[in-house]
């Protein structure tokens, strides 16, 4: 008896194991040719790891300008669907794109389908918030996928953050860019700082027994990144431009492939790159990459701010504009979770947490916060700490509203702070990666 139960367990076990599939990645190139929005297949990948998380996957949150379906063959049947950004969607956003052609790396991961299926991609229809996102390119996906090429020898990886339960883990990887191979100790160092650091502010600290942090030292042939002092580009492992699109401080890199080649030596969902670098720049891009110097004074506040983007696809609170950016052609019911139009108002996203005596929109001083920037004019706001909906976001002090007065999407408060509307949709974002 004791014998069938044990032979039992060991089949159950075997084929829990065996329902583990494999992770794959299609890399794209995804840009802009005659006129028209383009994709080509440039590779499509098995890494070295086993998926983590669900394998269901249907993406209610939704975030992203862009989505993709795996369907099964035939039937249809949604199989896994997962929204995000990427380059090409914030370049089309830049004046760069109103007079040039151009293509960017992209990455879509996905656990290896177990039947014929197809990969299709969609984009969110901008200027028609509520309406079906629209079929854009379709790939029907092969019964096998190459072996990822092989990381660089060169690598070393370190364990920063070990989860209570390691398979139920949400992973955070950050990679090294601009370090030379004997400044290794300086970027696992200022990685570990900024993982402690991490876990010091919500929604981070309850969320860290789910959490894995890992380093992986990704060596590069110069020290630093953008240029030298002579303007000449430095030879970084993601070619790091500080100041890409045009936009000074917009640190971007094109390299989308071969950060997730680097990354995918260990189990991860969310890419940190620190760059070797004491300047202030960063991006986040949402399920792409963060970008943050490893040095700068405000280092905290960057990579908690660029990880509200790249990992919860948040939207910035702040208001002023963004130069380099486009006018928006119209104003638009925005899906971001963090910020809404005046026409969001009625129905607000953000409801089930405002109290029933906040008057919505929520009124304060907006001209004197602009006149001092201080966090000091604030502090004296009535409203202060409440949730509501306060007039300016979204790079506009007139037509989006954000929820609360103070907010790390907004300004670095000094203290780190995530909104409740911001906290609840990175803990939503982290929960949906997991299994249930
Ligand atoms: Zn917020």
């Amino acid at each position: 008896m004791r014998f069938w139960f044990l032979v039992g367990l060991l089949c159950l076990a075997g084929q829990l194991h065996a329902a583990v599939p494999a992770t794959w990645r299609l890399d794209l190139l995804h840009g802009l040719e005659d006129d028209k929005e383009q994709f080509r297949k440039s590779g499509l990948w098995q890494e070295p790891l086993l998926w983590q998380g669900p394998v269901d996957l249907q993406d209610e949150l939704n975030r992203g300008d862009y989505r993709f379906e795996i369907t099964q063959s035939g039937t249809g049947e949604l199989l896994y669907a997962q929204s995000y950004s990427s380059l090409f969607s914030d370049w089309s956003l830049s004046s760069d794109a109103s007079h040039n052609e151009r293509y960017f790396e992209e990455s879509l991961r996905f656990p290896a389908p177990a039947m014929p299926a197809r990969l299709q991609i969609l984009r969110r229809q901008l200027d028609k918030p509520g309406q079906p996102l629209q079929a854009v390119w379709q790939l029907d996906l092969p019964l096998q996928a190459e072996p990822a090429p092989t990381p660089a020898a060169t690598d070393s990886i370190r364990l920063l953050q070990a989860p209570e339960t390691a398979d139920q883990a949400y992973g955070l990887v950050f990679l090294a860019e601009g370090f030379q191979a004997d400044e290794a100790e300086a970027f696992f160092q200022a990685a570990t700082e900024l993982s402690q650091a991490l876990f010091r502010y919500a929604p981070f600290d309850r969320l860290r027994p789910y959490m894995q942090v890992h380093a992986v030292m990704t060596p590069s042939n110069d020290s630093g990144i953008g240029a030298n002092k002579d303007g000449l580009p430095l030879d970084t492992r993601f070619a790091v431009n500080p100041n890409a699109l045009g936009m000074p401080r917009y640190a971007l890199s094109m390299e989308v492939h071969a950060i997730r080649n680097a990354a995918m030596v260990v189990p991860y969902h969310s890419i940190v790159i620190l760059t070797n670098s004491h300047e202030y720049h960063g991006s986040g891009i949402f399920q792409t990459y963060a970008i943050a110097p490893a040095f700068h004074p405000r280092r905290e506040f960057l990579v908690l701010h660029e990880l509200g983007h790249s990992l919860a696809g948040l939207a910035d609170e702040y208001f002023h504009s963004t130069p380099g950016y486009a006018a928006s052609a119209g104003i638009i019911e925005p899906y971001q979770p963090n910020i809404t139009s005046k026409s969001g108002l009625q129905d607000l996203k953000w409801q089930h947490l405002v109290a029933d005596d906040t008057p919505i929109p929520t009124p304060w001083s907006q001209q004197a916060f602009v006149q001092n920037r201080q966090m000091s004019t604030l502090a004296v706001e009535p409203y202060q700490g409440v949730v509501g909906a306060f007039q300016g976001a979204n790079y506009s002090a007139e037509h989006y509203y954000r929820p609360a007065l103070a907010c790390i999407m907004l300004l670095d408060m000094g203290d780190n702070h995530f909104c409740p509307v911001c906290q609840q949709a990175i803990v939503e974002q982290i929960k949906s990666q997991l299994e249930n």
